[in-house]
């Protein structure tokens, strides 16, 4: 009876899309942010924060219990915050104890499931500019849809209106085991380390870089990409032509249960020279500076920590730190170069920099 009252509600809801598609359709587009839809065309959108560049477009986490909606109990429809599509009715939300919005059902049609490469979770994307909402999880009990939609809040936007509430109180308080949006499922107890994190580092061609981060146990994948550049969606060819100041860069996701920051940090500073300007062996050109992305001050301590280190060991360190900002991934032919080929970097090895082991 209660999912009958949803899929009246939810008729209601769709009834109101028109309306929102339309007044999306009308919105100026906003300088600097271009979605582009599933054709690749580029789409009218709102302008993206820094913090929701991260998410949205980096695919990137945000700290449970800090978001806008993990604990927003109104009437109406959560939509997309890059293009305005109407995503999840308020009737679907439900509190997952989480510290993420969850909804057990989206609107039909809003959300597209995409696989993780890692093959563990399943990543949900607005259907309409593919930006990245979160993760789907199934089969956990909270409702007897047993289907948690784990949302960024900073993916969201709310329009207040129907939306019926009738299914959200029902569930408000849903009995079950907390979940995740962390890969392995398991809870996360309220301030708890996230169970994934990220780290970005240029170290000249992304295929060696990759190759040996892929090696470092509690690292969960190593993916090839761009950072730091000036327009969007940057291809290998541009980036090579020099004409978007991106540089190859190797995003790092890792458990950092398993895996510190720091041996990261470490690691990286090995396996390239950080004493070579704009290039790296054979490979010449900005797009193989080497760079450290720190994602938040922690790592930016961390990574300063070590080029005082190598500088007191008498390197000359080259390696700028900058703010993390987009990570684009690149090709894929790009992706596991090394382990496709069978082959072995030509332009990293390893060497110990810091004298202590
Ligand atoms: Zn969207």
């Amino acid at each position: 009876m209660e999912r009958r009252a949803t899929r009246t509600v939810l008729a209601a809801v769709l009834l109101g899309v028109g309306g929102l598609v339309m007044a999306v359709a009308q919105r100026q587009p906003a300088a600097g942010e271009r979605p582009r839809d599933r054709e690749g065309k580029a789409m009218s959108g709102r302008t993206l924060g820094p913090e929701e560049e991260r998410v949205i477009r980096g695919k990137g986490t945000e700290r449970p219990f800090t978001g806008k909606y993990w604990n927003h109990h109104a009437n109406g429809t959560y939509t997309c915050r890059r293009c305005g599509a109407p995503l999840f009715p308020s009737s679907a939300k439900f509190d997952s104890g989480t510290g993420w919005p969850s909804f057990d059902q989206a609107l039909p049609g809003a959300v597209r499931e995409v696989r993780d490469a890692d093959g563990m979770r399943t990543e949900i994307v607005c259907a309409h500019c593919g930006g990245h909402l979160g993760h789907v999880f199934r089969g956990e009990g909270f409702t007897s849809l047993q289907t948690r939609h784990c949302v960024n809040s900073v993916s969201l936007d709310f329009v207040a209106g129907e939306g019926a509430p009738d299914g959200a109180a029902a569930k408000a308080g849903a009995t079950a085991s907390a979940g995740t949006c962390a890969a392995d499922g398991g809870p996360v107890p309220g301030d708890a380390v996230p169970a994934r994190a990220e780290a970005f580092f240029a170290g000249g061609c992304f295929w060696g870089v990759e190759y040996f981060f892929d090696q470092v146990p509690g690292v969960i994948r190593a993916e090839s990409g761009y950072m730091g550049g000036r327009v969007d969606d940057p291809t290998y060819e541009r980036v090579c032509a020099h004409g978007t100041g991106h540089v190859e860069t190797v995003r790092v996701e890792y458990d950092p249960a398993k895996v510190t920051y720091e041996a990261l940090a470490r690691r990286f500073f090995e396996i390239h020279d950080p004493t070579q300007v704009d290039r790296q062996g054979p490979d010449v050109g900005e797009q193989y500076r080497s760079v450290v992305f720190y994602a938040d001050e922690a790592q930016q301590r961390v990574a300063q920590g070590l080029v005082d280190r190598l500088v007191r060991r008498g390197y000359a360190v080259a390696t700028r730190l900058q703010p993390a900002t987009i990570f684009w991934p690149a090709e894929a032919y790009h992706q596991d170069y090394y382990a496709r080929k069978h082959g072995l970097p030509y332009c990293h090895t390893r060497t110990n920099r810091f004298g202590d082991e």
